[in-house]
């Protein structure tokens, strides 16, 4: 079946770190924009001939609201013909094609297992979705811990929101590890060593969710299948690109 085209407008935009962006749009000819927190849009850009060179993903890095808004979390990839486009180009009003939501990188129905979240970078995104939902829904949910990576302290994406949300919501935690950063006080270096070292003992009643790009992600699911043990069931992934 043909897939369907909806447009967007550009709301706001609002410069969340130096390269990455948060776009915030709404589908006029919808009432309510449903999806599934985890779940991603495509654009239809104005950079290619060929339809798959204008295609882009975006995780939804919102929840569901009772309306037609969405939030998206972008890095400005270099040289990257479709961020570069949405970064120097899109501006508040500009109309964008998109189709979706799709995607099954979603949270199972009971979240009667603890749930680690791992990312890096914008990678985050799908993440806030599923957390600001479990959080607004008010859904019973065990330890949800999320492992994020990024460069510099400048880089670190939603920082006020997660500190808010780790008083604020029973079972959750985070941990921010820079891997440019020789004074930061916390994690220095790369993620992994975070979950090598915090689920070293492969039980079935956790579930790991990546995100990001291939470079971590394959790492990631490999030492966790690998080296740990975990079943590769327990491991579910959504890859940004190579
Ligand atoms: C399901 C899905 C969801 C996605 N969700 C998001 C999202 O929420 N936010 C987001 O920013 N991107 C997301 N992406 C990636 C996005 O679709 C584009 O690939 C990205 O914006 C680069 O496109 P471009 O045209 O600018 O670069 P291109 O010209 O297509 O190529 C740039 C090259 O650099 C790589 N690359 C780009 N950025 C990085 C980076 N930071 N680290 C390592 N390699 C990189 C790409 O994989 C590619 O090889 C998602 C991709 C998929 C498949």
């Amino acid at each position: 079946m043909a897939a369907q085209w909806f447009t967007a407008v550009v709301r706001h935009t609002e410069q969340i770190a130096p390269d990455v962006r948060s776009f915030f749009l709404e589908v006029p000819d919808m009432e309510r924009f449903d999806f599934t927190p985890g779940q991603f849009i495509t654009f239809d850009l104005p950079v290619g001939e060929k339809r798959l060179q204008r295609w882009r993903s975006y995780s939804l890095a919102s929840c569901p609201g009772n309306n037609n808004m969405f939030e998206l979390c972008i890095v400005r990839a270099r040289p990257g013909l479709g961020s570069r486009y949405l970064f120097e180009e899109v501006t508040v009003g500009s109309e964008l094609k998109f189709k979706g939501p799709e995607g099954s990188f979603v949270l199972p129905p009971e979240l009667d297992r603890d749930i680690v979240m791992i990312c890096t970078g914008t990678g985050i995104a799908p993440f806030r979705s599923m957390i600001s939902d479990i959080r607004h829904s008010g859904r019973p949910h065990r330890r949800i811990h999320l492992i994020f990576g990024t460069r510099t302290e400048t880089d670190i994406l939603y920082r006020h929101e997660l500190e808010a949300l780790q008083s604020a919501m029973p079972g959750f935690t985070f941990d921010i590890a820079l891997s440019r950063a020789p004074d930061w006080p916390g994690h220095r270096g790369y993620v992994h060593q975070i979950y090598l070292d915090t689920y070293a003992h492969a039980r079935p009643d956790v579930l790991f969710y990546l995100c990001g790009w291939s470079a971590m992600v394959d790492e990631a699911a490999a030492n966790l299948t690998e080296k740990l043990g975990y079943d590769k069931g327990q491991v579910r992934t959504e890859l940004f690109g190579v």
